[in-house]
């Protein structure tokens, strides 16, 4: 495979300051000469933060050359608020939707129940506007899963309603990828899964939110970070080796998508790029 026959996509989450502010537009602008096929934008669990992901979302479409794609959950929310958010959208040319569920928030009676489940917000996004869609998919199962086979049938129910690509929650258990992919391919599911990457730095947190997220961690690459909670230095260079072990397994298994959480740090996703062969085509960059 070449490097001209790999697709990649980057995740950011919307800034919470000013100071981050800057920082996430020199993280987007270190990223865009790799001329990604699309930028997604997480949408916060509630309150400002998901104004600041419909602000910056209109914002990359103005200013940079990046197709962006907004995420978009759709629990605890009114159905007009959704609608109201989709023609927004539209209207501002974002025709990429990461639909999603979300999750509840703890002990809130009061919580409005228009919405169920992603497939609920793919209906009613479908309804009127033809979206793009984008969805989740779970190689180790959502935790609120029964069973993988609720998991394939979910994401058939979703292809069935217009979605035409998922992404996966990251893993570090590439054999479950792949068998996740036989799994899907053998119940008809033929739309493209794209790997969920993510480059890990801080080995503590990201075992919390994968035990959250039923996913498994290797004892060997927790042992990879034991001794460098203090070096962040050595840490980057850890995890730059860690994903482009896994993105090789990948490209041998004939991936040739790969999805970046870039935790909106733009350093190591670009490294892996960069050893994957996907360059800037002589736009070299400058660190100013
Ligand atoms: P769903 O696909 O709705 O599934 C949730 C559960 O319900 C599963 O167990 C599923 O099997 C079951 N289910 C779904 N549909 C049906 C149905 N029709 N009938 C019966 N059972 C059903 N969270 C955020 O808050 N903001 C983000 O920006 C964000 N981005 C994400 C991006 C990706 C790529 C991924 C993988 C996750 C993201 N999440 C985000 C997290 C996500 O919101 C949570 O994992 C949430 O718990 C589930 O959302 P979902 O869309 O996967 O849910």
């Amino acid at each position: 495979m070449t490097s001209s026959e790999i697709n990649v996509s980057f995740e950011f989450f919307p800034p919470k300051n000013k100071e981050s502010i800057v920082s996430l537009w020199k993280n987007i602008k270190r990223l865009e000469p790799l001329e990604p096929r699309f930028i997604s934008v997480t949408y916060g669990a509630g309150g400002s933060t998901r104004e600041n992901t419909h602000s910056l979302v209109k914002e990359i479409k103005r200013k940079t050359s990046l197709t962006p794609a907004a995420h978009l959950t759709c629990i605890g929310t009114s159905k007009s608020e959704i609608e109201k958010i989709a023609e927004d959208y539209w209207d501002s040319g974002i025709k990429h939707i990461v639909a999603l569920r979300g999750d509840e928030r703890q002990q809130d009676n009061n919580q409005i129940k228009d919405f169920k489940y992603a497939t609920d917000l793919i209906k009613v996004l479908k309804k009127r506007f033809d979206f793009e869609i984008t969805v989740s998919a779970y190689p180790e199962m959502h935790p609120d899963s029964k069973s993988m086979d609720q998991e394939y049938d979910v994401l058939k129910k979703k292809i069935d309603l217009g979605a035409s690509k998922a992404i996966t929650q990251f893993f570090f258990d590439i054999d479950c990828y792949f068998k996740f992919m036989d799994g899907a391919l053998k119940r008809g599911i033929n739309i493209p899964i794209i790997p969920g990457i993510l480059p890990v730095t801080n080995c503590k947190r990201t075992l919390e939110f994968a035990k959250k997220m039923n996913c498994k961690m290797p004892k060997s690459l927790i042992e990879m970070f034991n001794g460098l909670d203090a070096d962040p230095d050595t840490r980057k260079l850890v995890a730059t080796t860690i994903v482009y072990d896994q993105c090789k397994k990948l490209l041998n298994g004939k991936v040739n998508d790969f999805h970046f959480y870039t935790l909106n740090r733009a350093d190591l996703s670009f490294a892996i790029c960069h050893i994957l062969g996907i360059r800037t085509l002589g736009k070299d960059y400058k660190n100013d």
